[in-house]
């Protein structure tokens, strides 16, 4: 086989589809967020970037980067093991306190990342529970998918946020089998929020374990930014809450909290958990810094969603189309791969404005997408020139403005 050319041919098809991914190349300005400076063609210049996760700014919080500095004054760069061969750092035991904390659980357990928290502890609840089948919401992340196809343990999909549809599946599952129902609380594309209430109801019902994904909504909803669950005052009756250290957080990490055994089972069984060095101290205790500021202060998240709401009227004004949604989550529609790429590349070159374009498949075809997410820290110009940019390129590619 000619390696190289297969390799070629199968990226062909991506750039016809217009599907190929291409990085933008920045360097983050610490203490001027969200500016960045954009490396293209040998130039620099200095763009606003629109379309980060680290939401809330908390990447380069001042006491993010205390913490972290400390850290690495006192501990070094890395962990120097997996957690069971001497890599684990008392600021791991400390972040693992805060995070069950956060969540009113007894337990919680550190991962590299959400991904991996997500792939790892599905993929060991639902291999090891003997006879377990697993019920997963059909818009799930890939990393809840790939832990669950993992598994091998036999999977249903239910149907995108209808608890109904949940019932009638787990009915139709014998009452002695044992269940797992997996679903987010904010979905990251359309920014849509669960039945949360409702979806519990129904696993209550069916005694089934429920495994909810807050990577959306940690440190952005609820009094000590718990999420979602801990606003609607839901997080005791959750089997797992999951969530990232990599976005509001601002650092890197994923986690679960869970009751004390079953942490302890993913803990003792998980191969994703044991066989991998454990986080830097640094990053650790950079998480653990922005958890506490974010349980006690709601200053970045009351302007975060302040900001949300602004962006939502300019585009109304203008009858720019977005989704409308709860969330802080703006996805300004294209609906179409070439289109939307075409879009971000000009707002990029000629505005310094930088929104990825959001393709197949992260989203379904003909719902391409520019997916804007305002924090605390832009500015009434940032907003005026984002929208004023997004009005002309519409009139540009003679896309459809909303009627009003
Ligand atoms: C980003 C994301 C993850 C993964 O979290 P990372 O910390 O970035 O690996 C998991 N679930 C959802 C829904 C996500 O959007």
């Amino acid at each position: 086989m000619n390696f190289e050319q297969f390799f070629e041919c199968q990226l062909d098809g991506l750039r016809d589809a217009g599907n190929y991914r291409i990085f933008a190349d920045l360097e983050r300005h610490k203490g001027n967020f969200p500016r960045a400076t954009r490396y293209s063609d040998g130039k620099t210049s200095e763009v606003t970037v629109w379309c980060s996760n680290d939401y809330l700014g908390m990447g380069q919080h001042p006491a993010t980067l205390a913490a972290m500095t400390e850290a690495m004054e006192r501990c070094g760069a890395g962990a120097g093991g997996t957690r069971n061969i001497s890599g684990t750092n008392h600021y791991h035991i400390l972040l693992e306190e805060e995070l069950a904390d956060l969540h009113n659980k007894e337990a919680a357990l550190i991962f590299t990342s959400g991904y991996v928290s997500n792939w790892a502890t599905l993929g060991t609840l639902a291999a090891r529970i003997p006879g377990i089948e697993v019920f997963s919401d059909a818009d799930n992340h890939a990393s809840m998918i790939e832990g669950i196809r993992h598994s091998r343990a036999p999977k249903h999909i239910w149907k995108h946020n209808d608890p109904e549809d949940l019932d009638r599946k787990l009915s139709e599952v014998g009452p002695d089998t044992p269940k797992l129902v997996a679903f987010e609380s904010v979905y990251s594309m359309d920014g849509d929020i669960c039945p949360l209430a409702e979806i519990i109801e129904v696993c209550e019902k069916h005694s089934a374990l429920s495994y909810l994904d807050e990577v959306h909504a940690v440190g952005l909803y609820g009094p000590r930014g718990g999420g979602i669950a801990e606003r609607e005052g839901l997080m005791d009756r959750i089997s797992v809450i999951e969530g990232t250290l990599g976005k509001a957080f601002g650092v890197m990490g994923g986690y679960i909290t869970a009751s004390a055994n079953l942490c302890d089972f993913v803990r003792s069984f998980s191969s994703g958990f044991i066989f991998t060095t454990a986080l830097s101290p640094a990053l650790a205790a950079g998480a653990t810094a922005s958890i506490r500021h974010l349980k006690q202060c709601d200053l970045e998240r009351r302007r975060q969603q302040q900001n949300v709401r602004l962006l939502r009227s300019k585009l109304d004004a203008i009858g720019i189309p977005y989704m409308r949604n709860e969330s802080h989550i703006v996805p300004v529609m294209v609906g179409d791969a070439k289109k939307c790429k075409f879009i971000s590349d000009l707002l990029l070159d000629n505005y310094d404005i930088y929104v990825q374009p959001i393709n197949y498949p992260t989203v379904p075809r003909g719902t391409e997408r520019l997916r804007i997410t305002p924090s605390p820290l832009h500015s009434a110009e940032d907003l005026d020139l984002l929208v004023g940019a997004l009005s002309e390129l519409w009139s540009h590619c003679a896309l459809a403005k909303a009627v009003a």
